[in-house]
């Protein structure tokens, strides 16, 4: 079976047609999806999206981009979302210094305060990293004790010796669409990356991969994220389903 474990389905762009989701990833023969919040109401609403199936689970966060509106109700609505028991994960969390839509000062505390809240659960949490490679490696290295339950750099997009680090603090990977593009160059990135630590994702409704791309991205179109993973590492398309597979039990125990 396909996974994909990084998607936005609560998305205003799917217009609530969630059901049409569902059969659509399902008849592509994907088996696994985490619906993922980025902020306090997205995170509600994908939680109320995965109680409704049961191949569906979700991840509770507060984006980079929303960390000034984490304050201590949004926390105790955090911790309460993140203890359920279809969430598998914090977040997304972490640092996005292109769109700065918070201080620096304000992602810090939020990506903080999230990677405690995971840990205290004994969850892996979900890093959003954009424009921000340098600081994201020296604020997880400097945090080891919080990284005991994993890691995943969602939609990894930094170099080969920086993916070391992260691999070597206990991180995983996932691509998305992106690697199905012409002239993405990632293989290379691909291939340096431990079988055991890769993921595939969509970021749907976001970063629709070939030959879909310009149109509205679902779960479904995993398949082809994964497909190209498989043909980058000259693996079957059913070994290559199959270390997701496992991978993803590893990472997030189900
Ligand atoms: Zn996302």
């Amino acid at each position: 079976m396909y996974i994909d474990v990084h998607a936005h389905l609560a998305d205003s762009k799917y217009g609530g047609q969630i059901e049409k989701l569902v059969e659509a990833y399902q008849s592509a023969g994907v088996g696994l999806v985490i619906n993922s919040g980025y902020d306090i109401p997205s995170s509600i609403a994908v939680k109320e999206q995965s109680e409704r199936y049961c191949d569906m689970f979700f991840s509770a966060g507060v984006h980079p981009d929303e960390a000034k509106t984490l304050d201590n109700q949004s926390i105790d609505q955090l911790i309460s979302l993140a203890s359920h028991k279809k969430c598998l994960a914090v977040g997304e969390i972490g640092f996005d210094f292109y769109w700065n839509k918070s201080t620096e000062q304000e992602q810090i505390y939020a990506f903080e305060k999230q990677m405690e809240i995971a840990d205290h659960l004994k969850r892996p949490f979900v890093v959003h990293s954009r424009d921000a490679s340098a600081k994201t490696v020296a604020f997880l290295k400097d945090r080891k004790s919080l990284l005991k339950h994993g890691f995943l750099m969602h939609c990894f997009s930094e170099n080969a010796e920086t993916a070391k680090v992260y691999q070597d603090l206990g991180g995983y990977f996932s691509f998305g669409g992106v690697i199905t593009f012409k002239n993405a160059k990632k293989d290379e990135i691909i291939k340096s990356i431990s079988k055991d630590r890769l993921l595939t994702e969509t970021d749907a409704p976001y970063l629709t991969p070939h030959p879909y791309r310009g149109q509205v991205n679902d779960s479904s179109k995993v398949v082809f994220v994964a497909d190209k993973m498989a043909e980058i590492l000259g693996f079957e398309k059913e070994q290559m389903q199959d270390i997701i597979r496992s991978n993803a039990k590893a990472l997030f125990g189900v």
